[in-house]
């Protein structure tokens, strides 16, 4: 590993390197081999763009490009929130990379090969029931190795 580019754009450069050292330790505990750049935005965006989380207060969120992800997390939050939603978006990267998620030709997703449409209830969405299950776990296995 160790392969993955990384860029994480945040005003504050010490947080920033953080969270490239945070990020990078994410991503080899998920194991996998990133096909192109990621980029971690923590900026402040509107939850209107992201599409049926309007009842949600949007943390984060992920923009898939064919060269580059886009992982975005809101601007403000306190350190700990950002640290989750970051692993809670890796996770989907993961989901992508691995073959398992995919954006559906038709408006939607593909999961495991079955389609679910953009007005499927987001709670009932099995990859975001995995990734809310998987993103305390990652996060305290990346802090045990984190500054370690
Ligand atoms: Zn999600």
């Amino acid at each position: 590993m160790g392969s993955v580019m990384i860029t994480v754009i945040h005003d504050n450069e010490r947080e920033n390197r953080n969270m490239v050292e945070f990020a990078g330790i994410a991503i080899s505990q998920l194991n996998f081999v990133a096909d192109r750049k990621i980029v971690i935005d923590i900026t402040q965006f509107d939850s209107q763009n992201s599409i049926n989380r309007t009842t949600v207060t949007t943390l984060g969120d992920l923009i898939t490009l064919p060269d580059q992800f886009t992982v975005r997390v809101q601007k403000g939050l306190p350190s700990a929130v950002q640290a989750v939603t970051i692993c809670h978006e890796l996770i989907h990267v993961h989901q992508i990379i691995t073959g398992k998620l995919s954006v559906s030709a038709i408006d939607g997703w593909l999961w495991n090969g079955e389609y679910y449409s953009t007005s499927s209830k987001y709670d009932e969405r099995p990859w975001e029931i995995l990734a809310r299950e998987q993103e305390r776990p990652l996060l305290h296995s990346v802090l045990k190795e984190y500054r370690s």
